[in-house]
């Protein structure tokens, strides 16, 4: 593994020299040179590429959505499921392809994958057209990398930092919402999980830098900031501040919404749910995965509750957060999971009735304790415990977006509709997706809308003022 000696940011809380020594030591090399960036994954994912993208413009790089006429191509891979794998190694092919005779054509494989041992080695024997790969912890070295690359033909590696950054530029999506990193890592190790290996130990920002990224996007017209994080509750312990401590003082600059995932129930406490009621700009609205309804497949995940403690803390976030909405995530299938474990889960998912779910089917990931546990359950019985569990999830999450019919709800209006440009879409405070029938000077507003029609997946509504 090469490491480079890198001098373009020794000190990562200095941000404006940072990013004066990129222009000045690099923009010639870059200017007006062309990039693709395909991301895969997570909100993570999503918001180191607006990192990447800061970066590559901050150099000169020009964005272009055609491969074809891009100089450097850059995958912010994803390995949480190997599906996500396979997509990243099909879409090398197609780079290699359009590499040929072209020096001037470069990859770069960025993001969870480029932190996998396993990964590295095959780009390395198999794929050597590959340019550069950076981990996930590494992104400031990305310009120095790049321009010796510009000038040389080995394969680049670079990760597995655990440095903790601050003083990020990012080249946001929207101009309405904001994604905020408030910690990196995860020191969980759910024994189905590759992100502790990927995304190294919990390392928190510290809350001043925090707070001023929200105050700052509030200045800019923000109107909703998520904080993020692999275990965003877990904010604070590594340099003696709590989440509960952020959350109220985010809220107190004042920013409209406020939103945060995803929480791991082991660290959820009673601060942080008196925080979330006493402040009305937190929204009502957790992700709580809860994974598996079954004491023994929790214990073998690793998950540090049982679904007696799961139910408690449920319980208390519905009675003392008015309106609460809470999510959850929940794998089917994990190894030789029986079908009275199974049952288990749908209780569980009686009993919480989730305003939604994420369900997925176990799926193996190398390089962790649950990929070294025997499994005799059948693929098709996973599939079909799957759709029930689904139809079960579905009609829970229609049943809670039918109590919303005919009423007036807050919505934040984010844009044309993808699906009916006649409409706008937005969310409610309780992360309900609402198509609306309005004007379009009403995007980037939180406006009140009635709800004429309610779906399992989304409510359909009208404009009725601000
Ligand atoms: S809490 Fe568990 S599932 Fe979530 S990122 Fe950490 S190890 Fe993975």
């Amino acid at each position: 593994m090469h490491l480079p000696d890198f001098n373009v940011a020794k000190d990562r809380t200095k941000k404006e020299n940072i990013y004066i020594d990129l222009k000045e030591n690099y923009s010639n090399i870059f200017a007006g040179k062309k990039y693709f960036l395909r991301t895969y994954g997570c909100q993570m994912n999503v918001h180191d590429s607006e990192a990447i993208r800061n970066y590559l413009e901050t150099l000169g790089f020009i964005n272009t959505e055609n491969i074809e006429e891009a100089n450097l191509v850059v995958l912010n891979t994803c390995a949480i499921r190997e599906n996500a794998k396979d997509k990243v190694f099909g879409f090398l092919g197609k780079c290699k392809y359009l590499k040929k005779n072209r020096d001037d054509f470069k990859i770069v494989l960025a993001g969870c994958m480029s932190e996998q041992p396993d990964v590295i080695e095959e780009i390395q024997k198999k794929h050597k057209y590959v340019d550069i790969i950076i981990g996930t912890h590494n992104l400031f070295d990305l310009p120095k990398l790049l321009s010796e690359h510009f000038k040389k033909q080995e394969i680049e590696v670079y990760s597995n930092s655990d440095e903790i950054i601050e003083g990020m530029n990012y080249s946001r999506d929207s101009k309405i919402t904001a994604w905020v990193n408030i910690m990196y890592g995860c020191d969980k190790f759910c024994t189905y999980c590759i992100v502790p290996y990927t995304r190294g130990r919990e390392r928190s920002r510290k809350l001043e830098s925090i707070v001023k990224e929200v105050s700052d996007l509030k200045e800019r017209g923000y109107k909703e900031v998520t904080l993020l994080g692999q275990n965003v509750n877990a904010y604070g312990k590594d340099i003696g501040e709590t989440f509960s401590h952020l959350l109220e003082c985010v809220a107190k600059t004042g920013i409209d919404r406020i939103r945060f995932v995803t929480s791991h129930p082991w660290n959820f406490t009673d601060e942080m749910i008196n925080i979330i009621a006493k402040y009305k700009n937190i929204m009502p609205y957790i992700h709580l995965p809860i994974q598996s309804g079954n004491n023994e497949i929790l214990r073998r995940m690793n998950r540090r509750y049982t679904r007696e403690e799961y139910l408690e803390l449920f319980k208390k976030m519905k009675e003392k957060i008015p309106g609460v909405a809470i999510t959850t995530d929940i794998i089917v299938g994990f190894p030789n999971e029986s079908e009275e474990a199974f049952l288990d889960t749908l209780d569980i998912v009686k009993k919480c009735e989730f305003d939604g779910a994420y369900t997925f089917i176990y799926s193996e990931r190398e390089g962790t304790p649950a990929a070294k546990m025997e499994d005799s359950i059948p693929m098709a019985e996973k599939e079909e415990r799957l759709q029930r569990l689904n139809e079960l999830v579905n009609f829970y999450a229609n049943k809670s977006n039918q109590k919303l019919l005919n009423k007036v709800v807050d919505v934040l209006i984010l844009g044309k509709s993808e699906k009916d440009s006649t409409k706008l879409y937005g969310y409610t405070d309780t992360m309900k997706l609402v198509n609306v029938q309005g004007p379009e000077e009403i995007i980037g507003n939180i406006v009140s809308v009635k709800i004429n029609e309610a779906k399992s997946f989304s409510l359909d509504g009208e404009y009725i003022g601000n």
